[in-house]
């Protein structure tokens, strides 16, 4: 008699190393350019005494571009030219004109988001999966929801006048290029200001690509203005007595000292600055849930993020349960070729970036806390990289307790109470945002509102809409970008009419 075949057992959750998978890279066929110059008054033009610099990718340390190097006598043309488009063309459109150029302009981002995605993972080294699924389609949505705003601006501001402040000078980091120029340009043109931007110096070829957009869309000329440079050129920026408005995001030691230089003049700032994010997970959390949501906030990103959950605050119980679950999660996690369109983890940014991980995770160890990271092997060939992992053991005196690593890193602490936990996730000088993983609706509720964090996120993390404003409390700066309030940042609201 034929034995009956056995049954196939049901499979094991596979907690092994990463399937592998074949290379799946992303055409590279976009339109990179070897040099880049300044978009001022609508056109490309070069640098007054001609000075330039080089950025690289990061995957593979070799040369992208060469762009061009805005000096004061650029810096300076850039703000006539705003304040020519103010007093002119743009100043005095129907704000309902406003908002078709933004719908243009969102609708063309669009069209050609394959290609910018592609170049802002080729300039900054994150996922092809988070430019193409993330940065990109958020930069057309904030386009799209200020357009909008432009002509009901009587309606977000009743029964007052809400005028344009000006020129306004906005300084954006690297780790959301395109992301953080739209949260910048896309509400200060719906309010009807013009814009002298400047990209960080690592990460400005996405800005350009995105000025031939501006002018693809007949924006009038000096609406945006784009200046490409170093540090020096924003604080020249900064200092310009051509700007009203200074809108910076970047770390909290930059905006330390940009406050102090605006302190005392008629400019108006907004800072979007560093963080130090906690994950609360409570015992009667999902946590299967939680740990992917924790994956997600700080190793999809290299944990290059303001926002990123850098500190893990598990509930004693279930603390052994938690970590070795992203024990075995980290083991699955590809990193390698940032075009590819698996790779989970991508390059880290810059050398400069990779020496503070470096340090940081080092100081961790010098302290006593214990490192676990992946054992996945590091791309040959050049470029940054670093393994992602997580310290246990640590204590909230540590320094990777409380300092950004802005890195694929995170410190877990445990605590007793939800009390505890609200303590120590206050216990720091930033707050920007936090995440509360727990089935009790009721007690996010409570919690949410005992923490001092601009952005609370609830059995999610990291998920944004141009609607909902972002911004921080104590050293993670002060304003809001996105929605209702973000608009107030570009408005001088006058009592009395329309
Ligand atoms: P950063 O050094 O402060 O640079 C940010 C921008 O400011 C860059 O364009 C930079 O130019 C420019 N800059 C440098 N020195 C300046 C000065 N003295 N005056 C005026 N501008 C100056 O920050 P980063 O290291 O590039 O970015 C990472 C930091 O940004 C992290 O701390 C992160 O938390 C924070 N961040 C915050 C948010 C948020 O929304 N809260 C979002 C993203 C990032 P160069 O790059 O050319 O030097
Ligand atoms: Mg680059």
């Amino acid at each position: 008699m034929k034995e009956k075949p056995s049954r196939p057992s049901v499979p094991e959750l596979n907690f092994g190393r990463a399937l592998e998978y074949a290379p799946s890279p992303e055409a590279t066929s976009v339109p990179l350019r070897k040099r880049y110059d300044l978009f001022i008054d609508g056109e490309f033009v070069l640098p007054t005494d001609g000075a330039t610099y080089e950025t690289i990718n990061p995957a593979t340390g070799k040369k992208l571009a060469t762009l061009a190097e805005a000096g004061p006598a650029d810096l300076d043309r850039a703000v006539e030219a705003a304040r020519r488009a103010l007093r002119g063309p743009w100043g005095s459109l129907a704000p309902r004109e406003r908002g078709k150029y933004l719908f243009r302009i969102a609708r063309m981002i669009q069209e050609r988001s394959r290609e910018l995605a592609i170049l802002e993972t080729m300039d900054n080294g994150k996922p092809i999966r988070e430019t193409r699924d993330i940065d990109l389609p958020l930069v057309a949505a904030h386009f799209f929801y200020h357009a909008g705003w432009a002509d009901k601006l009587a309606y977000a501001f009743p029964g007052r006048a809400a005028r344009p402040i000006g020129v306004a000078g906005q300084i954006i980091p690297w780790n959301f290029p395109l992301l953080m120029m739209a949260w910048k340009i896309a509400p200060a043109l719906a309010c009807g200001n013009t814009v002298v931007l400047k990209p960080a110096e690592t990460t400005s070829i996405t800005a350009l690509h995105l000025a031939e957009i501006f002018q693809d869309a007949g924006l009038p000329k000096g609406v945006v203005n784009i200046v490409t440079g170093d540090g020096s050129l924003g604080e020249r920026i900064v200092r310009h007595p051509g700007i009203d408005k200074i809108a910076f995001t970047g770390s909290t030691e930059v905006g330390k000292s940009i406050a102090k230089a605006v302190a005392g003049t008629p400019k108006k700032l907004t800072l979007e600055l560093g963080g130090k994010a906690a994950h609360i997970v409570m015992e009667d959390a999902s946590l299967d849930e939680a740990v992917e949501g924790i994956v997600n906030g700080i190793y999809f990103n290299q944990g290059h993020v303001c926002c990123a959950g850098s500190r893990l605050l598990v509930q004693e119980g279930i603390h052994d349960a938690v970590v070795e679950r992203l024990r075995h999660r980290l083991q699955t996690l590809r990193l390698g070729d940032p075009l590819d369109k698996n790779t989970d983890v991508g390059a880290i940014h810059s050398a400069g970036q990779l020496a503070k991980i470096n340090e940081l995770v080092a100081s961790g160890v010098a302290e006593g806390a214990c490192l676990v990271q992946s054992d996945c092997p590091i791309p040959e060939g050049g470029g940054f990289w670093f393994r992602p992992g997580y310290f246990t053991g640590v204590s909230p005196s540590h320094r990777i307790a409380r300092e950004e690593i802005f890195g694929p890193v995170l410190s877990i602490l445990t605590f007793r109470t939800p009390q505890e936990a609200i303590e120590r996730a206050n216990n720091t000088a930033y707050g920007l945002s936090a995440g509360i993983w727990t089935q009790k609706g009721s007690r996010i509720l409570k919690m949410a509102s005992q923490l001092k964090a601009g952005v609370v996120w609830a059995n999610t993390y990291n998920k944004f809409d141009p609607a909902s404003p972002f911004g921080g409390y104590k050293e993670s700066g002060f304003g809001r970008e996105g929605g209702l309030q973000g608009l107030s940042a570009y408005v001088r609201v006058e009592s009395g009419g329309r």
